[in-house]
């Protein structure tokens, strides 16, 4: 039977890789809408390839730009913005809508799907990050799958297939570390954009990649674990595994362990979070436990990483507190990458943010985007 989906930032490295596992290993699957920011070549060509009907740019320029480009005989409608956005994940074309944006322009789409009763493949995290308890709502009322493309979460929810009514009693949440893991602190301090975006394990989009050398990225996959799993804040331990081996374990109220393993693939998770239950033989490298024969596990050091604990505190606070650390986070690690701060800035002016914020409840998005909004007008007036 076809299935029919939406691929929202199909241009990025989520976006290449859904599109990657629909080319090897999904014939019947249909790419109905597709969307990406910028790199017009490259979203030209995915038209060419899948011929979307819908497909959504950044603004009525890039709508006029990409009208220069050859898009083949079957030209899809094309919208653009917040709004085209929101548009495309609603339409009702696509019955799972693959939510491959980066940062907070990911929520609005989210919820718009969720609201239209559609499934959601979720890599965005921030989405969960900012507005958890409006999502799984929503989620619940629809009667929708919310399914994790996040390795760990992917890795966690494969752990709990077949334990349904066993309680959980931990989480436990790997983290690579890093490319920082290993130095000192005098070092990370005056490291670059250059040397942060050298994931030893992962290639992935510049944003990821710094939250992942700042431990942020650990801290977002906190909270949305917590909302994924509706575990609390004390059950979900962060430990350290260089190797990226072992993507995630779940102990049981027996003590038991389970522990889902692979080569560091984007793919696999991809692919689970759209076929789920159902496993789909592919032809991606396997894993070779003698080749990989040394798993090790460290603590985190949230000294030289200040941005767990951050992440931490956001979640405790409660209510607005994750979107205004999430909104300044995103501002920070986009000054970063060009250059404007330094690596310990992003974590002292989320730090300066959480302290001078006066949290407020969480009831509908219209409280994220106040909470937003507030923290824009926090990072103009900042003296870092
Ligand atoms: P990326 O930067 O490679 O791609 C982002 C996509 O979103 C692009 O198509 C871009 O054009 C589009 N986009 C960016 N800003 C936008 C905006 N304001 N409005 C509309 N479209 C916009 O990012 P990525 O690495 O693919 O990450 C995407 C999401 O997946 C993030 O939330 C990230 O945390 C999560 N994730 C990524 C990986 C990975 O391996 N890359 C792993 C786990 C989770
Ligand atoms: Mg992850």
């Amino acid at each position: 039977m076809a299935v029919d989906i939406a691929v929202l930032g199909a241009t990025g490295s989520i976006g290449t890789q859904t599109l990657d596992v629909v080319r090897q290993c999904l014939p019947n699957v249909r790419v109905r809408v597709l969307t990406g920011y910028g790199n017009l070549p490259k979203l030209a060509e995915l038209i060419r390839e899948f011929k979307p009907d819908m497909v959504c740019v950044k603004d009525e320029g890039t709508t006029r730009e990409l009208e220069g480009f050859n898009l083949g005989p079957n030209r899809p409608e094309v919208v653009s913005g917040d709004d085209g956005l929101v548009h495309c994940a609603a339409e009702n074309r696509s019955s799972i809508v693959v939510n491959a944006l980066t940062g907070k322009a990911g929520l609005a789409p989210t919820l718009a799907a969720i609201r239209a009763g559609k499934d959601i493949a979720l890599a965005n995290k921030e989405s969960l990050v900012t507005a958890g308890a409006l999502i799984m709502t929503e989620a619940k009322k629809k009667g929708v799958r919310v399914t994790p493309i996040d390795s760990e979460h992917s890795a966690i929810w494969q752990c709990l297939q077949g334990n349904e009514g066993n309680e959980i009693e931990k989480i436990i949440l790997t983290a690579s570390g890093g490319p920082f893991r290993t130095w000192p602190f005098e070092q990370i301090e005056n490291a670059t954009a250059k040397d942060a975006l050298k994931h030893p394990n992962w290639f992935m989009g510049p944003k990821i990649t710094i939250d992942s050398a700042t431990l942020m990225n650990k801290g977002l996959e906190y909270i949305e674990a917590l909302w994924l799993f509706g575990v609390k804040p004390e059950q979900v331990e962060i430990v350290v595994h260089p190797q990226s081996i072992i993507h995630s374990m779940v102990q049981f109220t027996d003590g038991s362990v389970m522990a889902q393993m692979g080569l560091p693939d984007m793919r696999l998770p991809i692919l689970y979070a759209l076929t789920a239950p159902k496993r789909v033989r592919n032809d991606f490298p396997r894993m070779d436990f003698l080749s990989h024969n040394t798993l090790t596990f460290e603590k985190p050091d949230e000294e030289r990483f200040p941005c767990l604990a951050l992440a931490k505190k956001a979640i405790t606070m409660g209510g607005t507190a994750p979107a205004v650390m999430n909104a300044v986070n995103e501002w920070a690690v986009g000054q970063f990458l060009q250059g404007k701060i330094k690596f310990y800035d992003i974590s002292a002016i989320i730090n300066h943010a959480l302290k001078e914020y006066t949290v407020k409840p969480l009831n509908r998005a219209d409280d994220v985007w106040e909470a937003e909004k507030w923290a824009g007008e926090l990072v103009e007036t900042c003296q870092l």
